[in-house]
């Protein structure tokens, strides 16, 4: 148990704060990686006598540490490959290169991808895991960040060219669809063992079911996703109709549509979050609503690949816990979540006539805060400022240049912020970034053996790369389909 401490002299972001008030400044005690007490005003001084190490913030602000509720770490290696196309033809390079990437490659991978998130305010992610035979690497090497991370390794038998009725040549064919998968038996020995080896590791990692979307799993797996979820007692992430193609092909494969089917097949709940959920019917919104789905917004990997645009208002109407991601770095870029919030915030404006509903600054920060712990089953202790709850959080320097804020509030805080106003960022009350310095692990050893496995991983992604350059062609214009 490490000895209880107290930040102080700081303008706190609190779950009553209101988006155009000042931040109140005031206190918070931490013992044992709890929030243990919250003050304002006169009632720090009564915080300071439970304190044996004080950290005067010198009037910064604290806040939640943010969560990245939907991202692919692996790809953190592979910043600068294809992004300009549509996401069939994207995910062709993304697999090769993903393909390619060693274990090393995965666990460099992720200390990087860490090392940018600690910079950025983010204490916590959700990582949707392609290399399910990677995954003690990938786990680990989280463990090692010091983050707090939901682990959903992808389950998934059917490829996207059969789903979408694109035909390759057989040779091609096989080519793309690479090693064979796993079976739903073999996907439960897998679970099983990741829940007994890692979920709950020192409070700080979880698994979670992670098929990799609905129309990719035969049924053998929509069985496994479901019969795993009761047995281990686990929640499920899942990418949902991010692409209008995949909205076509569900529709004509299942009745009433993909939603309702996910409804038969039992996997509907509120332990279940899903990324993107852009094509959704109406119906099929209110059947999310219904079961307590929660919906990740990623605003930046939606634009940049052409997807689509959420129908955020309307889920907002039906009361639909929202949570933002980022998403691939080789699609949504920079998991800079303050980004992602001023997108999420900005991007739906245009359609909402009566500006009195427009998301501000406070909604945006609640779903990349209470949103992301709900994706992450930790509402109740996850997110807020609040005694009880985790010491996840971030410090922010709102003093510099660009930052300097006439009314240093929320709205100042969420529309200027970034990662280089981020001075903090702890779990558990443990730091892990400070003034300029990630403390969890080696950065500068990481983005050494990086630079070191660039040129292994391009040229091991070079047959690969050709298998995708091949295909490529078979996928276009999909979207233009009728
Ligand atoms: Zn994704």
């Amino acid at each position: 148990m490490n000895a209880p401490l107290m930040l102080h002299n700081c303008l706190l972001v609190l779950p009553e704060t209101d988006a155009r008030a000042p931040l109140s400044r005031g206190a918070v005690l931490i013992e044992d990686g709890r929030i243990a007490a919250v003050a304002t005003g006169g009632g720090t001084a009564a915080l300071a006598s439970r304190a044996a190490e004080k950290i005067d913030l010198g009037g910064q602000v604290l806040m939640p540490g943010l969560v990245n509720a939907h991202c692919h770490s692996y790809a953190n290696a592979m910043r600068g490959t294809e992004n300009s196309l549509p996401l069939e033809q994207w995910a062709l390079y993304t697999s090769a290169y993903g393909r390619s990437l060693s274990e090393e490659a995965i666990r460099v991978s992720i200390l990087l991808g860490a090392a940018e998130m600690l910079r950025a305010g983010v204490t916590a992610v959700l990582d949707h895991f392609p290399h399910v035979a990677r995954s003690d690497t990938a786990l680990q090497a989280h463990h090692d960040t010091g983050m707090r991370v939901g682990f959903a390794p992808f389950m998934h038998d059917l490829h996207d060219h059969t789903i979408l009725d694109v035909e390759l040549p057989e040779e091609l064919r096989r080519r793309v669809e690479g090693a064979r998968r796993p079976t739903g038996e073999e996907y439960g020995a897998l679970f099983r063992r990741l829940k007994k080896d890692w979920h709950g590791k020192d409070r700080r990692i979880s698994i979670f079911l992670g098929p990799n979307a609905p129309q990719r799993c035969s049924n053998p797996l929509w069985r496994a996703w479901r019969d795993l979820a009761a047995e281990l007692d686990l929640g499920a992430h899942t990418h949902l109709l991010e692409t209008r193609p995949q909205s076509r092909a569900g529709k004509s494969k299942y009745q009433g549509g993909i939603v309702p089917e996910m409804k038969r097949r039992g996997v509907l709940n509120d332990r279940l979050s899903v990324a993107h959920g852009i094509w959704p019917t109406a119906d099929e919104r209110a059947l999310l609503a219904d079961h307590g789905v929660a919906v990740v917004h990623n605003p930046a990997s939606n634009l940049m690949l052409g997807s689509g645009h959420m129908p955020l208002e309307d889920y907002r109407k039906r009361g639909v816990t929202i949570a933002l991601g980022s998403d691939s770095a080789n699609t949504g870029g920079r998991q800079d979540i303050f980004e992602i919030m001023r997108l999420a915030m900005m991007l739906h404006r245009p359609a909402i006539t009566d500006p009195v509903r427009w998301p501000d600054a406070r909604e945006a920060l609640g779903w990349a805060t209470q949103g992301g712990a709900r994706v992450l089953c930790m509402a109740h202790e996850l997110g807020r400022i609040e005694q009880g709850c985790r010491a996840d959080l971030a410090v922010i320097d709102l003093g510099g240049a660009g930052m300097a804020a006439l009314i240093p509030n929320l709205t100042a805080l969420v529309q200027q912020g970034g990662p280089e106003a981020v001075t903090g960022t702890m779990v558990d009350g443990r730091w892990l970034y400070r003034d300029g310095k990630v403390l969890a692990f080696d950065e500068g050893a990481a983005l050494t053996r990086f630079a070191a496995l660039r040129a292994e991983i391009v040229a091991r992604a070079r047959d690969e790369v050709a298998t995708a350059d091949q295909a490529v062609g078979y996928f276009a214009g999909l979207a233009a389909r009728a």
